[in-house]
């Protein structure tokens, strides 16, 4: 795993598939860059170990043909600042021009190649496209944990073209290894907070959390299924009718495993989905028609508190409520101070998922818990116990130079 510490990178190109899909403006400023700072590290590494650095990356979701809005030209200038050094781009990621551009690159230098995903070779996991890739470099290091879970051509694909010399980044490093050490030696107890919207995007998760944590906490839009599971009332709130079983599943195998399961049971309703709905806070089993429920309600946000505070491994996906709203805020703040707390006091806390993050964010409370995770999607299937394929690529790497 810690290759890249004991490597030589001494005149060596070396191809870095990194994450620097960030936010744009309409002006294209860069207004998030903590997917660009979190593979600074690796970057730096490298440059100070003689190497020169080609780097990879996709930025959105470009559709077809090469879109200005989704250039990594707009990475450039902050890169460049970040890194302390000039950052030369490449107008494509593959061709004559790029491998000559390479060719000439010394020790020290720069490279940061367009979009990989303006080629659609990319995202299908094209063995030639991956190949030609792989020509331009040396070694391989994969820094990006976010994409670790699609068996693309540079995520994947590519690793299979240095046999020896593919290695993780920092990044990508430090995100297993807190993951691993969350779901593997936790300290008890071990609590799991689950929000966000459906219950159906998160079953996979409780049911592989079950047999590690001591206790569950349920809250945002996935509770209303629980509760209209053991028969509340739950007006017009969000609830996967089809998804009733497997709360009532859920709620049968957190008292087989010993499990406590912490359902709302108070909650912030609305008379319609909107800041400027009027607002009441009632009992989350009895819920008026029309009225919907859009946060945890205070009561459960001083038992969920209280849970969280007492507790030494603390795992957190998704928002209590619409956190984006501000009358709908106050629950993920409050499970989010909690968090803080629980991990002033010495408890290891790991927030992942793309709206997690986003909350810690908003509220400034990045840097107080233990680890945030950049990889949304990829640290989702990592915890439901999936192998990833950009992962064990590299990971059959390790294998190889050992034997
Ligand atoms: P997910 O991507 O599944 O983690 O869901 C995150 C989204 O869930 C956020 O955009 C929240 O606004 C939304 N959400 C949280 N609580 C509720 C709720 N009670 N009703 C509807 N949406 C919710």
């Amino acid at each position: 795993m810690k290759a890249i510490d004991s490597y030589n990178f001494k005149n060596k190109k070396v191809l870095v598939r990194v994450d620097f899909n960030v936010p744009l403006d309409d002006k294209f400023n860069v207004t998030d860059d903590t997917r660009i700072r979190a593979a600074i590290p690796t970057l730096k590494k490298i440059l100070a170990g003689g190497g020169t650095l080609i780097i990879m990356s996709h930025l959105g979701r470009p559709k077809n043909l090469p879109e200005d809005k989704f250039s990594l030209r707009h990475i450039v200038a902050p890169l460049s600042k970040l890194l302390g050094v000039d950052v030369k781009f490449s107008k494509d990621c593959i061709g004559a021009a790029t491998k000559a551009m390479c060719d000439t690159l010394k020790p020290g230098e720069v490279l940061l190649l367009e979009n990989l995903r303006f080629h659609t070779e990319e995202t299908k996991g094209s063995e030639s496209f991956a190949k030609e890739l792989a020509s331009l470099g040396d070694v391989y290091v994969n820094d990006a944990f976010g994409t670790a879970h699609r068996a693309h051509a540079s995520t994947t694909i590519i690793a299979q073209f240095f046999p020896h010399d593919k290695m993780f980044g920092y990044c990508m490093s430090a995100e297993l290894e807190s993951i691993d050490n969350l779901m593997t030696k936790a300290k008890k107890p071990f609590t799991a907070i689950l929000g966000g919207a459906k219950v159906s995007g998160k079953i996979a998760i409780i049911e592989n959390l079950m047999d590690k944590v001591d206790n569950l906490i349920i809250g945002g839009g996935m509770a209303y299924t629980f509760i209209k599971a053991v028969g509340g009332k739950v007006g017009s709130s969000l609830v996967e009718e089809d998804r009733i079983d497997t709360a009532l599943q859920v709620i049968e195998s957190a008292k087989k495993k010993n499990v406590k399961l912490y359902i709302p049971t108070d909650t912030i309703i609305a008379d319609a989905f909107g800041n400027d709905a009027n607002i009441k806070t009632c009992a989350i089993n009895n819920i008026p028609d029309g009225w919907l429920g859009l946060d945890i309600g205070p009561e459960t946000e001083k038992e969920f508190s209280k849970v969280i505070e007492s507790s030494n491994a603390i795992l957190w996906n998704g928002p209590m409520g619409v956190f984006e709203m501000s009358n709908f805020e106050h629950g993920t703040k409050v499970v989010a101070e909690a968090i803080v707390a629980a991990t002033s006091k010495g408890a290891f806390s790991l927030v992942g998922g793309g709206d997690s993050v986003a909350a810690i964010n908003k509220y400034n409370l990045a840097d107080k818990v233990s680890y945030v995770s950049t990889g949304g999607g990829a640290m989702l299937e990592y915890i439901e116990g999936k192998e990833l394929p950009g992962v064990k690529a590299i990971e059959e790497a390790v294998e190889n130079i050992a034997k």
